[in-house]
């Protein structure tokens, strides 16, 4: 069983509420191969990966390009966290335009940044968008951060190849 964790753009916060796994981070590798991660040094997404979890909305050409690679190797994608679910904090930038955005951000300059190969910036995309609207999911893991419990739960039950049903007194895990 092989499994992965990428982010896109949200702030790492769910994967911070991984780390909260403590010594169950020990115990992981018993259970399953951790193929790609951005805690370790691992330059490109690996092929044939069973389950990864995504954090965050896509918001950038990169976003996109790494959500479609995942896609293309993962047999169990799931939502991780309501910036990946519902676009949540990273598409308040929804409200105003892209160039607008920009400007604020870097000023005159900032209509250049980013639409330009030079800069080494990847490109802003016109709209914050979560991943089920660009690539099809398989689970939804809500939460902002996702609780370490409801990550443990989840994950394990996917590993021993059942779905994790989120009740009530799950989605209240702290
Ligand atoms: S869901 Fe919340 S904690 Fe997770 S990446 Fe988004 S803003 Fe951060």
């Amino acid at each position: 069983m092989n499994i992965a964790s990428v982010w896109l753009s949200g702030c790492t916060g769910c994967h911070m509420s991984f780390l909260d796994l403590d010594e169950r981070l020990m115990e992981l590798p018993r259970l399953a191969r951790i193929v790609f991660t951005p805690f370790a040094d691992m330059k490109s997404f690996p092929q044939d990966v069973d389950i990864t979890l995504v954090e965050g909305a896509v918001a950038t050409s990169t976003d996109l390009e790494l959500l479609r690679t995942v896609r293309a190797s993962t047999r169990q994608l799931i939502a991780f966290g309501d910036c990946a679910v519902t676009g949540n904090i990273t598409a308040m930038r929804n409200t105003f335009g892209r160039d607008q955005v920009l400007a604020a951000a870097y000023g005159t300059e900032g209509k250049h940044f980013g639409q330009d190969a030079s800069h080494h910036l990847p490109s802003l995309l016109e709209q914050v968008l979560p991943i089920h609207r660009l690539v099809d999911v398989d689970f939804y893991l809500p939460g902002c951060p996702v609780s370490h419990e409801l990550i443990w739960y989840v994950l394990t039950e996917m590993i021993e190849g059942r779905r994790p049903v989120l009740d009530r007194k799950k989605l209240r895990y702290g």
